[in-house]
């Protein structure tokens, strides 16, 4: 254990075994004197006992994120060996996913990194200073274990300013280009690896996207919040009869046209530039009416002292998409803010169905995709709530 040292002030009880992996700042008694952020650190608790060994950031109130509660050295075979867990998990339910995450952060006791397969490329993610440290030697270890064409790293997320660094988009490894096709249930998308959200795609929502299909038969459909087309593309194949997107983004609603024409599915697909605020509104100024609505709206909050505003925003758009839908229609309604629980997300569902006065039943409620975990004991790695409502 040559690392240097924090030590709790706390006694942890059953240390060495499976717990949450953030250590706040509040909980640290002392440190050694030379440790500095960025550093890899070896955790005690008030009894000196071995915690685990995390990487260490004083700017950020968790302080330390705990890599392994085992006395091993962060090195490449410690990596592998993560990187080897997670391929296996992923075995279970991805055979054949030409995109997925491979590697979820903390759900795959990796704290900061992000590591997303768009087939023959690599896209990664680098959200803590530790993690930034320590990103040469994912590299190679993604390059010997993926064999890929190209790594692209996408730190473009604004929480790396938390942890005191730069955002970062640039390519770190051999050819990739700036927009790529890939397949996803029968579905080819244009995906923009190099400026798209995320990584470039929404992987999380893909057992939604193409669970909508059986309930697109025959349907006028709107999707509110449409992306480069995801949902709309699946009602397509799913037998609907029209299918309108939406999206705030005009270069993404134009990719999201461009999928639906690549698809041979533009004759039923179109989407358009728009608020979703707004379209909800003058549909329902209009009197038009569809039979199945699709909300997947970016988080309203990232931060705990939002929630109010972003219920009153959840509110807002079910409660339009409830009275523009035809009785016994469906709404497939999303929220990915962690800080709204399930528990005031339905209530916000509630609360407009009441507003609307239409009697709503539960038909499904599902999360985030297979292949970003969620751990059963780090309760911020489910974070997307998905229900699907039949409002009468
Ligand atoms: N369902 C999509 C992902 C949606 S992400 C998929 O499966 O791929 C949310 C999208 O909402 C983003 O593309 C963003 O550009 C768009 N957006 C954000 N605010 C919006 C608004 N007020 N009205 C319409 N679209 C909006």
């Amino acid at each position: 254990m040559g690392n240097r040292r924090v030590r709790l002030r706390k006694r942890i009880k059953n240390g060495g075994a499976r717990q949450h992996p953030w250590i706040y700042g509040t909980e640290i008694a002392e440190k050694s004197r030379d440790v500095a952020d960025g550093d890899v650190v070896d955790v005690f608790d008030d009894g000196k006992r071995f915690v685990g060994r995390g990487i260490f950031n004083s700017k950020s109130k968790i302080t330390v994120r705990i890599l392994t509660c085992e006395d091993e050295e962060i090195d490449k075979k410690f990596f592998a060996k993560r990187f080897f867990d997670a391929i296996e998990y992923r075995k279970k339910f991805a055979g054949g996913w030409e995109c997925y995450r491979l590697i979820h952060s903390e759900a795959d006791c990796l704290p900061g990194l992000i590591v997303d397969v768009y087939g023959r490329y690599a896209v990664v993610q680098v959200l803590t200073l530790g993690m930034e440290k320590l990103k040469n030697i994912v590299a190679e270890v993604i390059i010997e274990i993926l064999n890929p064409d190209g790594i692209r790293e996408r730190s473009d997320a604004s929480v790396r300013r938390i942890e005191g660094m730069e955002e970062i988009n640039e390519k770190i490894y051999g050819e990739v280009p700036d927009f790529i096709n890939a397949e996803e249930d029968g579905i080819t998308y244009r995906i923009d690896i190099t400026d798209g959200h995320k990584t470039g795609f929404y992987l999380d929502q893909r057992e939604n996207r193409v669970n909508i299909r059986k309930y697109a038969k025959d349907a006028r459909a709107l999707d509110c919040f449409s992306y480069t087309g995801g949902f709309g593309l699946n009602c397509a194949l799913g037998g609907a009869g029209q299918v309108v997107g939406y999206d705030v983004s005009a270069g993404i609603v134009e990719t999201a046209n461009h999928n639906a024409e690549s698809n041979r599915m533009g004759g039923i697909c179109s989407y358009r530039t728009g608020n979703a605020f707004d379209v909800l509104k003058e549909y329902d100024a209009k009197g038009e009416r569809f039979g199945l609505i699709i909300l997947d709206p970016p988080s309203f909050t990232k931060s705990k002292n939002r929630v109010r505003d972003a219920l009153r925003g959840y509110k807002e758009i079910n409660l339009r998409a409830m009275k523009i839908l035809e009785p016994f229609g469906i709404l497939a309604t999303a929220s990915c803010s962690y800080h709204i629980s399930d528990e005031l997300f339905l209530n916000t569902l509630r609360e407009a169905s009441s507003d609307a006065k239409r009697d709503v039943k539960l038909i499904e409620y599902a999360t985030q995709s297979k292949d970003h975990p969620v751990c059963l004991h780090i309760p911020e790695t489910k974070y997307l709530k998905f229900a699907v409502l039949e409002v009468e």
